[in-house]
């Protein structure tokens, strides 16, 4: 029987070991942190995630969709909250059953790694943490000094990937990217009512555009949600985290900013204070495999900005496309990550810049009058034609179409619709036959 080491039992880790396991591959799963089912999270507060169709399809196929779904807040649209206006819902779809899902981080790791543990062949090990990788003897070496090797290793060990590191000191042609964006984040917590209701409409992925920053908030099962402030680290002019250095410019900026939510946190100075602020950025790197004996997986090959929401769901959708190459090549690593890369890499690039190209979607145009026409235009035209999808809607309810094709596809949707949206003010003068007619002369 084969022996696979993966690198990481984060997301993708723990959902690999599954897939493998029912292939009757024996894997050895080396993780730097403690169990996370031993110990209880920050304050014991959810951190979440939107799952949607890519990543569904992967837990469809280890049968594990539907007690994922059953523990997720399905989120119909995107709530935009103006400084001094009413909140305004932009559906995700114009179609039924086209919604994202809001699931805890750690409840999915966990029910992943419990899933996984039920095959004989599978075994995790916590706090090990991997020090450095020999390319080409495949030796994997820990902070403790031992050494290890299996038949091959697959690296999910995130964005900050050791292996990666190790793979870009010692393999000639190898080539890595990393751009950080100006913005870091920070999670803020908004309870539930006292009554155990929740504060904002549960079905909706809140947004508080304000341009040069945003907050978001997604809700939990607890009826809480999560936020996150998008904001600069540092600047000289505009506001930024190294600015908000005491309770009273952390409590003003909320107060001018985001005058509807400061009042649902509570707890906001000291969460400010105690949570971290982290970085944000788009890793690329290539090639992904060397000689079968390592290849780079989720995270640990192309980390993503979040504002897409398609991290996790484009890493699932890796590991469907790998298992895929196992039914077709068997235990021939090298081919199989071969193929891996020239499948993958193309898309993968294109989630990655699309991803970073919504950042300026949420922040800037979720509030301009023409995108929220535009949107209005796209939901109607869901609603009409059963053969349109909107760009975002080919990214994320699509699991049959290739990220790559998204893009193309919905780049040129975009600039025709925008520039509809942009010339009427009222969108139900429009002729909606002729309107599809064009998109579908767009090819
Ligand atoms: C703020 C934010 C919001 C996001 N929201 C979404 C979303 O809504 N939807 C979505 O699809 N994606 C989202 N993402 C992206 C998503 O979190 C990642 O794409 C996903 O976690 C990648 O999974 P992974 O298993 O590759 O990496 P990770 O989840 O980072 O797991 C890596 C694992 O490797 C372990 N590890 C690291 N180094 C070592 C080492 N040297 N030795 C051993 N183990 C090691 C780590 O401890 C960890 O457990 C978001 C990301 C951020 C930052």
């Amino acid at each position: 029987m084969p022996k696979v080491i993966i690198v990481g039992a984060g997301l993708a880790g723990s959902l690999l070991a599954i897939y493998l396991a029912k292939r009757g591959i024996q894997v050895d799963i080396f993780e730097a942190r403690e169990d996370m089912r031993k110990k209880a999270g920050p304050g014991g507060r959810s951190i979440n995630l939107a799952l949607s169709d890519r990543g569904i399809a992967a837990l469809r196929e280890i049968g594990m969709d539907e007690y994922m779904l059953a523990r997720a807040v399905p989120m119909y649209g995107r709530m935009i909250h103006p400084v001094a206006d009413e909140p305004k819902m932009l559906q995700y779809s114009g179609r039924k059953g086209e919604y994202i899902n809001s699931v805890s981080r750690s409840g999915l790791n966990i029910a992943l790694m419990n899933e996984a543990e039920k095959y004989r062949g599978v075994q995790f090990i916590f706090n090990a943490r991997i020090s450095g990788f020999d390319v080409a003897s495949g030796e994997i070496e820990f902070e403790s000094g031992r050494t290890i090797r299996g038949d091959t290793v697959i690296a999910t060990d995130g964005a900050g990937s050791m292996i990666r590191q190790s793979m870009a000191s010692q393999v000639s042609e190898f080539n890595v990217s990393s751009a950080f964006l100006e913005h870091g984040y920070k999670e803020l917590h908004i309870p539930s009512e006292v009554s155990g209701r929740f504060r904002l409409e549960k079905n909706a992925l809140h947004i508080w555009p304000r341009h040069k920053f945003m907050m978001i908030a997604l809700p939990n099962m607890d009826r809480s949600f999560t936020c996150t402030l998008f904001l600069a680290h540092s600047s000289s002019t505009d506001l930024s985290f190294d600015r908000l250095s005491d309770a009273a410019s952390v409590q003003a900026f909320f107060r001018n900013e985001f005058p509807d939510a400061v009042q649902l946190l509570p707890t906001l100075t000291e969460d400010f204070f105690s949570n971290a602020t982290g970085q944000l950025g788009t890793i690329k790197c290539w090639p992904w495999g060397f000689g079968g004996k390592v290849l780079l997986l989720g995270d640990s090959a192309h980390a993503m900005v979040p504002f897409y929401g398609q991290g996790m769901n484009c890493a699932f959708e890796d590991i469907r496309v790998l298992d895929q190459l196992i039914e077709k090549h068997g235990d021939n690593w090298d081919t199989i990550y071969g193929e891996f890369g020239q499948l993958r890499k193309i898309n993968t690039d294109a989630i990655s810049d699309m991803a970073e190209e919504n950042f300026f979607e949420m922040r800037d145009a979720v509030a301009d009058p023409v995108f929220q026409r535009k949107r209005e235009l796209e939901t109607t035209l869901e609603q009409t034609y059963p053969d349109y999808f909107s760009k975002y809607s080919m990214v994320t309810f699509r699991e049959d179409l290739p990220y790559s094709v998204a893009k193309e596809c919905g780049n040129r949707q975009d600039r025709l619709l925008m520039s509809i949206s942009a010339a009427n003010e009222d969108l139900s003068v429009l002729d909606l036959n002729s309107v599809m007619e064009s998109i579908r002369n767009l090819g």
